[in-house]
């Protein structure tokens, strides 16, 4: 049985998490797409680990952990986040990298850097992690896949140098920057095929394999439908698609039919990092204040560690975002920061040119879109340590309820805490 847990807002919606607790019953845990731009938090007995390449399900030994084809691959994340978890004491993980995902070159991350400083104000808001250069490449058809370094040949040395040529026209007369040698990159390499051989693998074979013997497997999504490629809040988006229909390509060897259940993870306020649309987004000391209280020790981004934009639960873009991901349940997270508020504001419409409308526009209308808030009664207590549906406050469940109403999916994992043990079923 093949699940997805996805996001169905701007990313950080707690996935991490979520992962962390269902990998529990998992044998197989994949990362699809994306790089490490950006970060799952994961808190349990070996401490807080920020993942930003390895898939969550690193802390379960009786887990297999996939780098899918998808993905963009930092190498540099990849070892350095290997070498924490044995750091730290966590039993090495099994994993496999498939050999035909791509790597996340040098040059990729400076060309991000640079251009996000070319671009000034008008800039993305790139985690400068080189996800946008990547994708590019890969679809330009200059990028590296994993079996490529296993070539003996003067195939890669060949490669490199009519890449750079490319590359390096564009960082002297663009950037007015130095170049780069063949050799830098080459030998850069070399160093990765040596460090990453017993890991990479024809993950395709194992997938469908797994799929067949009837393994439970999970697809971890990063960011959230509202950052993905072609749904999302475009041009202000990721650079790879960020829903569970994807995870049949970005796993790689899953047949689309295989995705039974997708886990749409929706946290129970917004937030945001980066640049573009964001209609339920609150400002000042009310934003301050919800960004101080909110996820484990404030909202601020695991990747960039900057000050996350802040917004109330917008029902709109959560429907919206639950429908692309084709949710079959969401797990509602992050409730328990709301116990402060007598009221909480909800976006239960938008404002378009006068009129209210109950969807979610495409980008140019979205700019003109304005908040339609509706007040819920807060429940104004700790809701931390619950563990029963039914033993939490009258109002904390209408509250869970009333947006459950407004997504038009279930919602069956309420997450009251940053713990794995913070979990609630309903
Ligand atoms: P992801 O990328 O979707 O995995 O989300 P992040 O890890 O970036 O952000 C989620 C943040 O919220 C992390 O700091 C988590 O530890 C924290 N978190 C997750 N679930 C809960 C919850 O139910 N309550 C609280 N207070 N924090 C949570």
């Amino acid at each position: 049985m093949v699940k997805a847990i996805v996001g169905a807002n701007w990313g950080d919606e707690g996935k991490g998490k979520i992962t962390d607790v269902l990998a529990q019953n998992s044998d197989v845990v994949i990362r699809f797409q994306g790089g490490a731009n950006a970060g799952h938090t994961i808190v349990n007995d070996y401490g807080k680990f920020a993942l930003h390449q390895l898939p969550s399900g690193v802390f379960n030994s009786n887990v297999t952990n996939i780098i899918g084809n998808g993905v963009a691959f930092s190498v540099e994340n990849f070892v350095k986040e290997m070498q924490e978890l044995k750091d730290r004491g966590v039993p090495e993980p099994k994993i496999l990298i498939s050999d035909r995902a791509q790597i996340v070159m040098p040059y990729h991350v400076l060309f991000d850097c640079y251009e996000e400083e070319r671009l000034g104000k008008n800039s993305f808001g790139s985690t400068k992690s080189g996800i946008a250069p990547f994708y590019s490449d890969k679809y330009s058809k200059i990028g590296f896949q994993l079996n490529e370094l296993y070539d003996d040949t003067d195939y890669l040395k060949e490669k490199i140098d009519r890449i750079l040529e490319v590359k390096n026209a564009t960082l002297k007369n663009l950037y007015n920057k130095p170049p780069i040698s063949t050799e830098e990159i080459y030998n850069k390499l070399m160093e990765y095929k040596k460090a990453l051989a017993p890991y990479v693998a024809d993950t395709f074979t194992f997938l469908h394999n797994a799929c067949a013997e009837g393994k439970n497997i999970l697809l971890e999504g990063q960011l959230g439908s509202l950052k993905d490629t072609d749904f999302g809040i475009y041009p202000m988006v990721t650079s790879s698609n960020t829903i569970a229909g994807y995870g049949a390509v970005g796993a790689g060897g899953i047949p689309p039919y295989e995705i039974k259940d997708i886990v749409t993870v929706v946290k129970a306020y917004s937030s945001a990092v980066g640049a573009g649309e964001f209609v339920s987004e609150i400002f000042g000391e009310e934003a301050d204040e919800l960004r101080r209280r909110g996820g484990d020790g404030g909202e601020f981004g695991a990747t960039t560690g900057r000050p996350r934009r802040m917004g109330w639960l917008d029902l709109v873009a959560t429907r919206y975002g639950c429908r692309v991901q084709g949710a079959t349940q969401v797990a509602f997270t992050v409730l328990d920061v709301l116990g402060y508020l007598d009221e909480i504001p909800v976006c239960v419409g938008y404002e378009l040119d006068g009129e209210i409308i109950d969807y979610f526009p495409s980008t140019t209308k979205l700019k003109r879109c304005k908040p339609v808030l509706k007040k819920l009664p807060g429940w104004k207590c700790d809701i931390g340590g619950i563990t029963k549906y039914e033993d939490l406050p009258e109002n904390c469940r209408n509250y869970i309820e009333f947006a459950e109403k407004e997504i038009g999916v279930p919602i069956t994992i309420v997450s009251n805490g940053p713990a794995r043990s913070d979990i609630i079923y309903r």
